[in-house]
């Protein structure tokens, strides 16, 4: 079935229209305007990161065919390699050729960008959904209050599909991202038009249960480390989970660091819990990953102290040694407490 977008603008009533109107008018632009394009994403890919990105690429080859277009990052491999391409990696000799564009998705910060050579580029074009942190982009598209980057190139792609086709890869993989970052439509901020986006990439004929199933197969693998995650995980008294994973454990249930942090949300609605956390060992720099997610207590500040950053309910951070586990764990015991005695003096008011 063809999609019309008849009235996108009904998506953004709460945003201002004619500001991402205006964005994308010069996505658009831009877009048409090089020939060579190299398409970026976040180191340590998730769902989203690789979904906007793979969802843009797939857009602009269908519709530029005669355009080169390239896409780079860390390998799938370790990420859900049935439902996303391995990368790319371009030689030098390719950057020597000319001027090109980059954009890069669902990446708040020019350290985080995979692959170095975004500098590079002539023109950059920053897409994302973090709180922003590092306006590096010649153009931002950034809003925070989305729940993934992938639904603003869906905004984008659907905006547009009067004048240009969304091909079914494109809209699966921009399904995925949204459904990565928004845990299956459960987290804050998925509004009614996360649900209208999908919906209208759903006409565009995906495989849903294809694309479910690629992302949350489960081998029995999976559910034994399941098992000795949840025997391992301590909780606070005042409401934090965590658990620890070093390189010898992921060793044992053999999986890599970037993996480590797939049983965060397994725990999270355990009655009078606030904070989840996953601390995961990376002997390739010698630090631990931390991966921390929230119910109702903001907890990016605290990624911030921790060397990391990201959003009020989903942040990453890195520790140097386990030593900083007890200050890290104090910090978010902290941001219960202070929650639970504002909800205390709401009462009281
Ligand atoms: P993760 O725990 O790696 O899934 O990250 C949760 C969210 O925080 C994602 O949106 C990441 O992009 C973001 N994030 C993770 N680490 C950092 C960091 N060091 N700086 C900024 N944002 C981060």
């Amino acid at each position: 079935m063809k999609f019309i977008v008849l009235n996108w603008r009904s998506y953004f009533m709460e945003f201002d229209y004619a500001k991402i109107r205006k964005q994308f008018k010069e996505l658009e632009k831009k877009i048409k305007e090089y020939d060579r394009i190299v398409v970026y994403r976040h180191v340590k890919p998730d769902f989203d990161a690789f979904g906007s990105q793979m969802g843009l690429v797939y857009w602009i080859k269908a519709n530029f065919p005669k355009k080169e277009v390239h896409f780079v990052g860390e390998g799938s491999e370790k990420w859900c390699p049935s439902l996303y391409p391995t990368p790319e990696k371009l030689e030098e000799s390719w950057f020597a050729q000319g001027p090109f564009l980059a954009i890069i998705t669902d990446c708040a910060n020019t350290e985080r960008v995979s692959d170095n050579t975004m500098g590079r580029s002539t023109f950059k074009i920053k897409i994302d959904h973090h709180p922003e942190v590092d306006r590096y982009g010649d153009l931002n598209i950034v809003y925070p209050d989305i729940i993934a980057a992938s639904e603003i190139v869906a905004l984008f792609e659907l905006s547009r599909s009067n004048h240009y086709t969304i091909p079914k890869e494109s809209a699966e993989a921009l399904f995925s991202g949204i459904v990565g970052d928004s845990g299956r439509f459960l987290y804050d901020p998925t509004d009614a038009a996360t649900f209208r986006i999908v919906g209208d990439l759903v006409d565009l004929g995906i495989d849903m249960n294809d694309v479910y199933n690629k992302m949350y197969k489960k081998t029995k693998k999976d559910f034994e480390n399941l098992k000795f995650v949840l025997n391992n995980t301590k909780f606070t008294e005042h409401g934090v989970g965590y658990y620890i994973l070093t390189d010898a454990d992921l060793n044992n249930l053999g999986i890599t660091p970037i993996n480590g942090k797939m049983f965060v949300n397994e725990f999270r609605d355990l009655d009078g819990l606030f904070i989840t956390a996953s601390i995961t060992e990376n002997k390739e720099d010698n630090t631990f990953r931390v991966s921390i997610r929230s119910k109702f207590v903001a907890i990016d500040k605290i990624a911030t102290q921790f060397r990391g950053g990201g959003h009020a309910n989903a942040s990453g951070a890195t520790l140097k040694s386990l030593d900083e586990v007890p200050a890290l764990i104090a910090a978010l015991d902290k941001a219960v407490i202070d929650y639970k005695a504002s909800l205390t003096v709401k009462e009281n008011n």
